[in-house]
């Protein structure tokens, strides 16, 4: 079995295998770039070690092999005395999970190497001590698990002993002496001295790398970002180049486009004379990448035709690491790069007019996560509202909420329910849970490449990081800025896209792109490159896709704005928000009647009124479909509650009131107590029971309809009866709603079809018979879910949905994207079934999947017609079925 390869036997496509990191790697070697030699361990290796607990037969021997030819290549032996070759083991796994694992540099370094370290670079002593003490820091902390501010604080230390704050005012002397302390600090945690000898170091080290890709911080990240558990991580042992040895050296990170606005340019940030880690840990400021020009053209120059060729290569926006060893330039790593939402829309336009991609392939790189983040509110500011603070806008949005200091007190607070803004002097992967519960992240150290702002563009939250006039003091829970103290709990604004940080609460306003879709931006006229990429992609979307999409909407306002976003229908209108108000004494007396009269009466009073509702949302939808759903939920929800109530009667009786009407409330509503009001009566079973209820319904909606149509628009009333689970029930509706209709539309040229939700798994499974009597489904995911699973919606998410996302028994909420193999498998079911009884069965989905893009791509393959969804989510939908298409 093949469990190591060389950098030259890979390429870009073998990432499941090799990593990202080793894919690309090889990937860059084999197009000529510098990059210094080595190999990669693969994931099949790791799997095979995290199952066992040991290193898979064979692999020993494997590395030996290339050790030897990477000995051999680099002139070299590993931590020899006299010339020493030193490697870096560092972690990748297929998907990106920046800084979730590990890496040690400098392996291969000792008490005697580090003399021939120093031989090596002329002389440098001060360089040898500090690569050395590296090495123990890293692998103390990532190998043997020593608790790394240990290693901080002696650092600390030592800069204080010298009364300096900056690490190149140690000299050699220093140093030397802090690797002492360091090995004090090793011995004391493991109980061993530091290991001396090079081999056990890269064994070790590989081992921990394997590991790591089980530590808590990669398993939330993962399943926050939803990466499978079981991929593993490959490991790469790279010969050490030295960003560390004086000022002509430095290492680095580019983007070669912006990846927080997509603009075209020169992106990163450099340091002179350190090693790698130091620029993404935020530990020293940066200067940014242009300066490298004047500090070092030639390797700045050939940085720049490097980034080109990546560009032109990958066909996307490359992230980079570099390192230069005394002018020498050398590619570390190199990465199709994340980036914000507008970037990722703006970039795709860019290569489309650059000739490196088509608009298919750009449908392919946006997603409808980023476009909803996109339609996410900004900031109004106005005179009142001044910045304290400016930082870098690391990842967009406005967000604003109560400080909090630690990763614990955001969780608390947040499961409280309130907005919070972690506040941080740099962020490290222990936050991840904080940054996870916060809606905004605020930092005062580190710049667009830290820790903080890379997580925080991962997960689509708002971070501004780098505000350095903000002074940080987590023991004191407060920050300073400006002359004002700001302390947990109050409250503060953060504006991502700008870098502002502003006190108290700032109002927001509707986006750019939110704009655009209302029509208030005209794309063609502004010089927006957002909006035209957006409205670019989105009429490609909408050329490719076949899914039509419909809105959720019940008022006539709503219907206006989702159509606005491009509804082409409404596909559930709920109809019990109409018996809400002023209404609900009538529905009281309709309860309540005792007679026909007294429940005719009732009914009398209530048909105008709703017709009335369906007359505006008909003219709304001129020309559009419009599935309005009959009465759904049970009846007792329209009365008062039950303690209540009786406690009322209670006390008017005692002070001896005349109670009668209160009496026969009262009753009514023992009567109509349900131990299970969603599996009670509600739904069909109502209009079943209640009679003359669905008949007023179907009254009001098919009279509306003639209205409208006399008013010269056009109403295509679809009505829905809910909860069906057998086709008797719906027959039953059927045949009093068509009398009805015939009667109303007479010849007024109006059609009005009669279909079902398809929400009880009943109905899916009988849909062949359900679809003899029905002339369109819609499939209600959420009860579907409910009833298919078994769970109340209201009583699970809170009780014990974190449990099963914690223990993977699901890797999403069901409620928030369709369950493929369960839920999914019913709406196959009922789509196939329905479709074979009645070739034209019109399928659509109006529970709020119908917004989610997974379940979107879903919809498109099982074949439904038409998604449903709230409007703001029209506009994520429309896209998506464009991509679920190409
Ligand atoms: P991450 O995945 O967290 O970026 P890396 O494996 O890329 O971790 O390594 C951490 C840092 O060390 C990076 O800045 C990288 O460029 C640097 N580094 C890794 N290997 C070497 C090497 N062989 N020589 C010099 N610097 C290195
Ligand atoms: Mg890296
Ligand atoms: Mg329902």
């Amino acid at each position: 079995h093949k469990y190591v390869y060389d950098f030259a036997e890979g390429n870009k496509e073998l990432k499941e295998l090799l990593g990202g990191k080793g894919a690309n790697l090889a990937e860059m070697t084999n197009l000529g770039l510098p990059v210094p030699p080595g190999f990669t361990i693969t994931t099949e290796a790791c799997k095979a070690y995290l199952a066992t607990g040991r290193e898979p037969d064979g692999l020993a021997g494997q590395i030996e092999a290339h050790l030897e030819s990477l000995e051999r290549e680099m002139g070299r032996k590993l931590g020899d005395p006299q010339d020493p070759l030193l490697v870096s083991v560092r972690s990748g796994a297929k998907f990106s999970m920046p800084g979730m694992m590990e890496t040690v540099l400098n392996v291969g370094l000792n008490d005697r190497s580090v003399v021939g370290l120093s031989a090596q670079a002329g002389g440098n002593d001060r360089f040898a001590w500090d690569s050395y003490r590296r090495l123990i820091q890293m692998f103390g902390k990532t190998v043997c698990e020593v608790p790394g501010e240990e290693f901080e604080h002696a650092l600390d230390e030592a800069k204080r002993a010298k009364g300096t704050t900056n690490d190149l005012d140690l000299d050699a002397d220093d140093l030397r002496g802090l690797v002492d302390a360091y090995k004090r600090i090793f011995a004391k945690h493991t109980g061993r001295e530091f290991p001396q000898e090079p081999r056990e170091q890269l064994d070790l080290a590989i081992r921990a790398v394997f590991e790591s890709w089980n530590a808590e911080r990669a398993v939330v990240y993962r399943r926050q970002e939803r990466i499978p558990a079981d991929l593993g991580t490959a490991v790469n042992v790279v010969a050490m180049v030295f960003g560390n040895l004086g000022s002509d050296s430095g290492t680095g990170v580019a983007f070669t486009r912006d990846p927080g606005s997509g603009a075209q340019g020169i992106y990163g940030d450099y340091l002179a004379n350190a090693q790698g880690e130091d620029v993404v840990a935020g530990i020293r400021n940066t200067v940014p990448l242009q300066e490298l020009e004047q500090l070092d053209k030639k390797s700045y120059d050939e940085l720049l035709s490097f980034m080109a060729r990546l560009e032109e290569h990958y066909k996307d926006l490359c992230d980079i690491e570099f390192t230069i060893e005394r002018g020498k330039l050398w590619m570390l790593q190199t990465r199709v790069g994340k980036r914000t939402a507008a970037a990722a829309f703006v970039i795709a336009g860019q290569l489309v007019d650059e000739g490196l991609i088509d608009l298919d392939e750009a449908l392919h790189r946006v997603n409808g996560a980023q476009l909803a983040q996109l339609m996410f509110p900004r900031f109004r500011l106005d005179h009142e509202f001044q910045p304290v603070a400016k930082g870098i806008g690391a990842s967009p949005g406005a967000a604003s909420g109560k400080v909090v200091f630690t990763s614990a007190r955001a969780v608390e607070l947040a499961a409280e329910g309130e907005a919070v803004i972690l506040v941080r002097r740099e962020t490290n992967p222990d936050d991840l849970n904080g940054m996870i519960a916060a809606k905004g992240i605020l930092t005062s150290r580190g710049g667009k490449t830290s820790h903080a702002a890379v997580v925080a563009r991962g997960m689509g939250k708002t971070c501004v990081s780098g505000a350095d006039e903000i002074d940080v003091n987590v023991p004191a829970k407060k920050f300073t800025v400006a002359g004002q103290t700001v302390s947990e709990g109050d409250v503060v604004s953060i504006d991502g896209t700008t870098g502002k940080v502003y006190l108290g609460e700032v109002p927001v306003m509707p986006s750019e792109v939110v704009q655009y879709f209302e029509g208030s931006l005209d794309p063609e006229h502004i010089d927006n490159a957002l909006v035209r990429a957006v409205h670019r992609i989105m009429t490609h979307a909408d050329g490719k896709r076949r899914l039509a999409v419909r809105t959720n909407a019940d008022t006539g306002a709503d219907a206006a704005r989702a159509r606005r976003f491009g509804a082409e229908g409404i596909g559930l209108c709920r109809t019990e928000h109409m018996f809400l108000g002023d209404r609900r004494e009538l529905v009281e007396r309709l309860i309540l009647a005792r007679t026909d009269d007294e429940r005719d009466g009732a009914l009398a009073a209530l048909l105008p009124l709703q017709r009335a509702d369906f007359e505006e949302i008909f003219r709304e939808m001129d020309g559009l479909p419009v599935t309005v759903r009959l009465i759904d939920p049970p009846l007792h929800e329209f009365l008062p509650p039950l303690e209540q109530l009786a406690v009322n009667v209670a006390v008017a009786q005692e002070r001896g009131e005349d109670v009668a009407k209160e009496e026969a409330l009262l009753a009514a509503v023992r009567r109509m107590h349900e131990e299970n009001p969603m599996l009670g009566l509600r739904g069909v079973r109502l209009g079943l029971v209640i009679p003359g209820l669905f008949a007023m319904q179907v009254r009001a909606i098919a009279e509306a309809a003639v209205t409208v149509a006399h008013g010269g628009a056009v109403a295509k009333p679809e009505i829905m009866v809910p909860l069906v689970g057998a086709v008797q029930e719906l027959e039953t509706v059927r045949a009093e709603a068509e009398k009805i209709i015939a009667e109303v539309v007479a010849d007024s040229g109006v059609e009005v079809l009669i279909g079902t939700m398809i929400e009880v798994p009943r109905a899916a499974l009988t849909a062949g018979q359900i679809a003899e009597a029905a002339q369109f489904f819609s499939f209600g995911t959420n009860d579907l879910t409910q009833m298919a699973w078994g769970f109340s919606r209201d009583d699970v998410e809170g009780a014990f949905f974190w449990r099963y996302l914690e223990l993977g028994i699901f890797g999403i909420s069901p409620f928030e994207s369709i369950d493929r193999e369960g839920v999914g498998r019913l709406v196959r079911i009922a789509a196939e079934e329905g479709r074979a009884a009645r070739p034209e069965l019109k399928l659509g989905v109006c529970g709020e999947h119908g917004g989610d893009p997974d379940s979107v791509h879903f919809f498109h393959e099982v074949g439904l017609d038409y998604v449903s969804c709230s409007p703001f989510r029209v506009p994520v939908a429309r896209l998506e079925a464009g991509r679920a298409a190409v």
